[in-house]
Parts: C-alpha cells; sequence; structure tokens
C-alpha cells in the first residue's frame, strides 16, 4: 500500500476508466474531481464541440481537425481514437510527468484507447464501468438529452461493442452508486477514500 508520505516519491502506475457512452464515467470522475485534488485528471484533447457547462481546459482541449492532425504527427499524444465521428486523444507529456513524479492518475477514455494504453503501458490498470443492465444504459443514454437521435444510435452501436469487452479489463465496477464506484476506484488507485 502507499502511506501518503511515500506519495511524490515512488513513480505511479497509471489508472485506466473505461466502459460504454452513458455508464457515468464522466459523473465518476467530475465527483474524483470535487473530492480528490490529489488524483491528476488526465484533459484529453478531441474535436468535438463541447457542450453546454464544459470549459476548454477543465473537461476537454477542444481543438480542429488541423490542430488534432499535428498532435498526431508530433508523436505528442499516448493514445488516440476516432469516437462517434470525432477524434479523441492523451496528451502524453503530463501523464507521464505526473506519474513520474508519484501522483495518482485516472484517464478516462473509450475502449480503443484503452487498449492502446495496455501497449503502451503494460503495467496500467485497466477499471471497466459496467451498467447494471443495458436498459439502463439505454434509458441513461437517451434521457441525458444532450445528442440528437443518430448520435445516440452510434453511441449505442458503440456500447454494444464495449460491453463485450469486459473480459479485457483488469476490474469491473457496476455503477450502482457514484459514490461507491469512486470508493472502489480510488481503493484500487492506493488514494485514501
Ligand atoms: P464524450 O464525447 O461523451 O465526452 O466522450 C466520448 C467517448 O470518448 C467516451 O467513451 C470517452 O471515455 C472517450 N474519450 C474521452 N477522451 C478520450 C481520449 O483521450 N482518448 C480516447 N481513446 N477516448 C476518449
Amino acid at each position: 500500500g502507499d502511506s501518503p508520505s511515500s506519495q511524490g516519491s515512488r513513480p505511479r502506475r497509471l489508472t485506466v476508466l473505461s466502459g460504454p457512452s452513458g455508464v457515468g464515467k464522466s459523473t465518476v470522475v467530475a465527483e474524483i474531481r470535487r473530492a480528490h485534488p490529489e488524483v491528476w485528471l488526465s484533459v484529453s484533447v478531441t474535436t468535438r464541440p463541447p457542450r453546454p457547462g464544459e470549459t476548454h481546459g477543465v473537461q476537454y482541449y477542444f481543438v480542429d481537425d488541423a490542430g488534432f492532425d499535428r498532435l498526431v504527427a508530433e508523436g505528442e499524444l499516448l493514445e488516440w481514437a476516432e469516437f462517434a465521428g470525432n477524434r479523441y486523444g492523451t496528451p502524453r507529456r503530463p501523464v507521464e510527468e505526473r506519474l513520474a513524479a508519484g501522483q495518482p492518475v485516472l484517464l478516462e477514455i473509450d475502449l480503443q484507447g484503452a487498449r492502446q494504453v495496455r501497449q503502451a503501458m503494460p503495467e496500467s490498470l485497466l477499471v471497466f464501468l459496467a451498467p447494471p443492465s443495458w436498459e439502463e444504459l439505454v434509458r441513461r443514454l437517451v434521457g441525458r438529452g444532450t445528442e440528437p437521435a443518430d448520435v445516440i444510435e452510434r453511441r449505442l452501436a458503440a456500447a454494444r461493442v464495449e460491453l463485450a469487452a469486459e473480459k479485457e479489463f483488469d476490474v469491473t465496477l457496476v455503477n450502482t452508486s457514484v459514490q461507491d464506484v469512486c470508493r472502489e476506484l480510488l481503493t484500487l488507485m492506493a488514494v485514501r477514500p
């Protein structure tokens, strides 16, 4: 285990949180952002337009296609993937620096990204966030009301694929309660709840 005094000295292993769109990953991440500033949350780059309430540099760095191309070409992304028509990627440098400094680092990324992290950093902990049921996932994805019907269709199709990949992960957490998931995740990351 990691005592508080060991934080900041020993290199950490990366934790990846993945799971189907709509399962509640960003709610879990928001709760960790609120209650656990000692956990460093990677800020991804995306070509998706911001949703209401999203701030550049907090949830994402919002870039155009050319900007994303440049980051890929320069090898600045630890992993990247296309998801439902937009591209998303993890800036490499900040992740490596925080881990080396001994800070717990959490990535919230899709399945394709999780697989790339597995290849690039085999010692990473891959956590799958599962919905209590398929019906519940559909309800959440439709009920969010942030996406038009065709986008929801694409996300449901992606969710079907992602659910089938659960066994590639080290751990599965079922999202019955945000508080429970956060507690379990922090324990896995050796962070005091
Ligand atoms: P959303 O558009 O709902 O914010 O994110 C869509 C999907 O992209 C989610 O499954 C989210 O986990 C994933 N995602 C967000 N950032 C990244 C990233 O940097 N890399 C990858 N591979 N997926 C990401």
